[in-house]
C-alpha cells in the first residue's frame, strides 16, 4: 500500500449531491485503489489496513489536497464555482495535532476556499475526546470549513455531545434509507433525525437513496438533500463533469 501512494494508484471518484429539484450542490470524494492486478477496489476492504498501519494519515492527507486542487480547479466557472466538495476524515487523521496547521497550508497552497469543503466525521471519532475535538471544529470553523456528521445514528450516538459540536449538517446513514418506505421502525427513526436537524438548526442530507420512493418520502418529512444511486454512482472526475453538463445548473449560495 506504501508502494501504491508512491506510484498513484489511489484515486478519488466523486458521487453527486443533489437538492430536491436536482440541482448539484457538490459531492462526496470517496477513494479507489486501482490496483495493477485486482482492478478497482472499495475503501471497505483497504480502508481498515491503512487506519491500523497510519497510511491513513499520508493518504488522508492525498485526499485532501486532492479536493482542494480540484475545487480550485471549479472556481470561477459557472457550472462549477459553488460546488462544495465532502471529504472523510479519519479518526487517525483528525486526532493529529498538526491536523489544523495542514488544513490551514492546504488552503493557502492550493488555493481553494474553505468555504467549499465538508469534512465528514464520525460519531466515534468525535466522542473519544469530545472537548478536543470540539477546539478543533471550532479552528476548523473559524477558517470558513463545514461539518457533517457521516453515519449518524449507528454508533453511540450521544444527544448531549450532538447539542455541543458545531456542526453544519448530519447525514442519515444509508442503512436507515434503505427500508424507509417498508419498515416502520426505519420510517421513525428517519423522521427522529430530522426533527433533531430542525431543532438544533442543522442542515439534513440523507445518503444511499436509490429509489423515487426513498426521495418523496424524505421530500415529505422535510429531508431535502440527497445523496445516492438514484442521482448518481461515485465516478471518476471526467464523468462527475460531464453528467454536471446534463443537469439543471446549481443555483448560487446554496450548500
Ligand atoms: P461513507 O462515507 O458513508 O460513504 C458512503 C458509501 O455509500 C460509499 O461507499 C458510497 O459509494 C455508498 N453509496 C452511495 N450511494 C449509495 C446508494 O444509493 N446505495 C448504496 N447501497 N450505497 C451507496 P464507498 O465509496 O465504498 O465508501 C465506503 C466508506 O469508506 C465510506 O463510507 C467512508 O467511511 C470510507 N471512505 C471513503 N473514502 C474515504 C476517504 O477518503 N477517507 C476516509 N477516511 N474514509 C473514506
Ligand atoms: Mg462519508
Ligand atoms: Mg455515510
Amino acid at each position: 500500500m506504501r508502494l501504491a501512494l508512491t506510484q498513484q494508484q489511489f484515486q478519488l471518484h466523486y458521487q453527486i449531491q443533489v437538492d430536491d429539484e436536482g440541482h448539484p450542490l457538490g459531492a462526496e470524494a470517496l477513494l479507489r485503489w486501482q490496483h495493477p492486478q485486482r482492478g478497482l477496489i472499495a475503501p471497505d476492504e483497504f480502508i481498515p489496513v491503512l487506519e491500523e498501519t497510519e497510511l491513513i494519515i499520508p493518504i488522508g492527507l492525498w485526499v485532501l489536497r486532492t479536493a482542494c486542487l480540484q475545487l480550485k480547479h471549479w472556481q470561477g466557472h459557472a457550472l462549477t464555482d459553488d460546488l462544495v466538495i465532502a471529504v472523510n476524515i479519519s479518526a487517525k487523521q483528525f486526532r493529529k495535532a498538526e491536523f489544523v496547521m495542514q488544513m490551514q497550508l492546504l488552503l493557502r497552497e492550493t488555493g481553494a476556499r474553505a468555504q467549499r469543503i465538508k469534512l465528514e466525521l464520525t460519531e466515534s471519532m468525535v466522542l473519544e475526546d469530545v472537548d478536543e475535538a470540539i477546539a478543533k471544529m471550532h479552528e476548523l470553523k473559524a477558517l470558513g470549513i463545514r461539518f457533517s456528521m457521516d453515519d449518524f445514528g449507528t454508533g453511540y450516538s450521544s444527544l448531549q455531545y450532538l447539542k455541543l459540536l458545531p456542526l453544519d449538517q448530519i447525514k442519515i446513514d444509508k442503512s436507515f434509507v434503505r427500508d424507509i418506505t417498508t419498515d416502520p421502525n426505519d420510517a421513525a427513526i428517519v423522521q427522529a433525525i430530522i426533527a433533531i436537524t430542525k431543532a438544533l438548526e442543522l442542515d439534513v442530507i440523507a445518503e444511499g437513496v436509490e429509489t423515487q420512493a426513498q426521495e418523496d418520502f424524505l421530500n415529505q418529512h422535510g429531508c431535502h438533500h440527497f445523496q445516492g444511486y438514484l442521482f448518481g454512482k461515485a465516478m471518476p472526475l471526467n464523468e462527475f463533469e460531464d453528467k454536471l453538463l446534463h443537469l439543471p445548473p446549481n443555483l448560487p449560495q446554496k450548500i
